[in-house]
């Protein structure tokens, strides 16, 4: 099995990613991080989320692994201190996957017409900062509605805890093959009409923003941030790829949830 391990610049990310990667040695496996059959990401959700995005061009093919060094994350099952058991557990493998879904986006751009093609972990939002966002939404082929306000941001199941909590989405399930669009500030008035409300949409279904006719957008596609190229539309699906983790222990998900945002609790 060839392994790699891929970690953030934090002192105490790179000290574990260094222990493990020599177990790893002294253990016998190959250490390749050009075609890696396992990825070890050391850090935080986001250094998943970046060690995902390393690799999109052989998810076929990848298992992740996640290390938290510092509390359980949702795409990590393992802490610092666990590192003889995960290597314990790789020299064990039989293969064990778990797959989430991605989202697919497709960006026109108004100016070339060119089609930009990328998956998401989390989300993708756009966004309009110094003025309002106007974009008018369909769902498949049908229009839905105008959307006015700060942005929207659409996001897989998996990235439901992450951004798209925070601006009031519902946390999915990540066994749910969806995605949602939650508003970000919309305006609602007697003039301008919003759902107002998250909508989670099945995998057979996609989402096409047309926005109006202006260059200033900001488009986040998890961390990274895209701007100032005029936009004619952005198409949104659950993508064909999928991202797989080498699952060799289970952590109930409600329990992750309820752990990351509830913490210490009493029953009535
Ligand atoms: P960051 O600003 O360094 O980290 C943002 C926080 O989001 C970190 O605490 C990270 O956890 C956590 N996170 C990432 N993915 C998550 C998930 N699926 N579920 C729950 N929490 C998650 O940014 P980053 O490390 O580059 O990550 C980019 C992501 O940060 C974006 O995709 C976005 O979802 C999120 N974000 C959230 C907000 C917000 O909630 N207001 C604002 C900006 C960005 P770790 O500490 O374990 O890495």
């Amino acid at each position: 099995m060839k392994v790699t391990v891929f970690s953030n610049d934090g002192s105490s990310s790179v000290q574990v990613a260094n222990r493990l990667t020599q177990k790893l040695i002294n253990t016998g496996f190959v250490i390749d991080d050009q075609t890696p059959d396992v990825v070890i990401s050391v850090g935080g959700d986001g250094t998943l989320l970046s060690a995902f995005h390393r690799y999109t061009h052989d998810l076929a093919h990848i298992r992740f692994i996640g290390v938290h060094t510092g509390h359980l994350g949702f795409y990590t099952d393992w802490r610092d201190f666990e590192v003889d058991d995960l290597v314990v557990a790789l020299q064990e493998d039989l293969g064990q996957s778990i797959s989430y879904p991605l989202l697919e986006i497709k960006i026109e751009y108004a100016d070339t017409h060119e089609i930009s093609r990328s998956l998401a972990l989390n989300e993708v939002t756009l966004r309009r900062y110094a003025a309002t966002l106007r974009t008018d939404v369909y769902i498949k082929e049908n229009f839905f509605e105008s959307f006015r306000g700060d942005g929207l941001c659409i996001s897989t199941p998996t990235g439901s805890t992450a951004y798209s909590k925070s601006i009031g989405g519902a946390v999915l399930h990540p066994r749910l093959d969806a995605m949602q669009m939650t508003e970000i500030a919309s305006i609602n008035n007697r003039v301008y009409r919003t759902l107002s409300a998250p909508i989670v949409l099945p995998s057979d279904e996609w989402l096409l923003l047309k926005p109006s006719k202006t260059s200033d957008y900001v488009v986040t596609i998890d961390q990274f941030t895209f701007k100032d190229r005029p936009i004619a539309s952005m198409q949104f699906k659950i993508a064909k790829e999928r991202i797989q983790f080498a699952r060799y222990r289970h952590t109930h998900f409600w329990n992750r949830v309820e752990d990351a945002f509830i913490g210490s609790k009493h029953e009535i």
